[in-house]
């Protein structure tokens, strides 16, 4: 079983999340506007220094909220918008989450 996996997921996720959001309400294509690129790299940044490390719950239940407010602000609102249209466009990621989020312990 490969290491950090479950971060890993947790990175894929809010960087799915961001495109969809930057897509739809920025207007990009291809790559992020200056400011979500800027957000991905601070959520994913977030991840690697996570204290829970393998064990952690996800960042939308996390209980240690690690983000500065301006940035918390900014992925909550990404969150709402992406979160439940992640069903439709990465039904498998969003399951997942959704999966760990609720039971850990069954998850692996
Ligand atoms: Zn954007």
């Amino acid at each position: 079983m490969p290491q950090r996996s479950h971060l890993n997921t947790e990175k894929k996720i809010v960087e799915a999340m961001i495109y969809l959001y930057c897509k739809k309400n920025h207007g990009t294509t291809e790559r992020l506007c200056t400011e979500c690129q800027e957000l991905l790299n601070y959520a994913h940044k977030r991840l690697g220094n996570c204290k829970f490390g393998e064990d952690k719950p996800t960042c939308a239940k996390c209980t240690v909220h690690c983000y500065k407010p301006d940035m918390r602000e900014r992925i909550k609102k990404v969150m709402r918008y992406s979160g439940p249209r992640m069903l439709y466009t990465h039904p498998l990621l969003a399951i997942r989450h959704l999966w760990d989020g609720r039971n850990r312990q069954a998850a692996d």
